[in-house]
């Protein structure tokens, strides 16, 4: 095997992201921030407890991109029908993907980068070269809490070694590196909060990316008037990051339509 052949979207991505990690924090301790005043002051607790922080978000990183986000996996065709018969009501016909074959559990979708069908898809995350799904979605969503801590108090300590003087010369060769941090850690700021923000939105309804954005193009959700998984938020909650209740969606769709029915006096919906 060529050596380059080594060098996959997903190892180039990762590599880079822990690359970026590294490198933002080594110029926050390299420059007259608040870290170095404490190491000099002999507190350690605050500089070691940053790192350690930086590591987790790392580690977190790491886990939900490399771990297997749900994927349906291949079943002999026989397996696959009994499996449906067993589990999911009759008035629920399962659909067989057109890429990989297999039979989509409801929620489930191909995703071409990944080329497998995904349980509860969410979307595919350029940033991790994984999908996010029904199994890595809940250490996503912690990934994104602790990535979000760590870069606003990464802004804070930035900030805490900004100066300000004139010649710009000697302002920029001494401060420019610190300063064009400062901005990433901005940017990076913004999108991890409004990523955390839209994501709380997503689970506490118990929808998906790709149902809040695709609702009119997915089956399932075109023929409702509203989404049939949203259980009220306790219960949502507790689905998404105790897996319980447990049981298919498809359980789940068949209830709440029997509930509507008996609500509707019987009339179709
Ligand atoms: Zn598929
Ligand atoms: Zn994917």
């Amino acid at each position: 095997m060529a050596p380059w052949a080594l060098l996959s979207p997903g190892v180039l991505v990762r590599t880079g992201h822990t690359v970026l990690t590294w490198g933002i924090t080594l110029v926050l301790f390299l420059h007259d921030t608040a870290l170095r005043r404490w190491e000099e002051e002999g507190a350690l607790l605050p500089p070691l407890t940053f790192l350690l922080l930086v590591l987790a978000s790392l580690l977190l990183y790491l886990a939900v991109s490399l771990m297997d986000p749900g994927y349906v996996n291949i079943q002999p065709q026989e397996e696959a029908k009994e499996e449906q018969t067993a589990m999911v009501p009759q008035a629920i016909a399962l659909r067989r993907c057109r890429h990989c074959m297999v039979l989509q559990p409801l929620r489930a979708r191909h995703c071409g980068e990944c080329r497998r069908c995904v349980r509860r898809y969410d979307h595919h995350c350029p940033w991790m070269e994984n999908c996010v799904g029904e199994r890595n979605h809940p250490l996503f969503m912690a990934y994104l809490a602790l990535q979000l801590v760590v870069l606003l108090w990464g802004l804070h300590l930035a900030w805490s070694g900004l100066r300000f003087f004139q010649p710009w010369g000697l302002w920029l060769r001494s401060s420019g590196l610190l300063f064009a941090t400062f901005l990433l850690l901005t940017l990076f700021s913004m999108v991890a909060g409004l990523l955390l923000a839209s994501h709380v939105y997503l689970v506490a309804s118990n929808t998906t990316t790709w149902e809040f954005l695709s609702s009119h193009r997915i089956a399932y959700l075109r023929q409702r008037p509203s989404n049939p998984f949203d259980r009220g938020l306790a219960r949502n909650l507790a689905h998404f990051f105790c897996g319980w209740p447990s049981g298919p969606w498809e359980t789940l769709r068949a209830e709440e339509e029997e509930e509507e029915e008996g609500e509707g006096g019987g009339q179709a919906v």
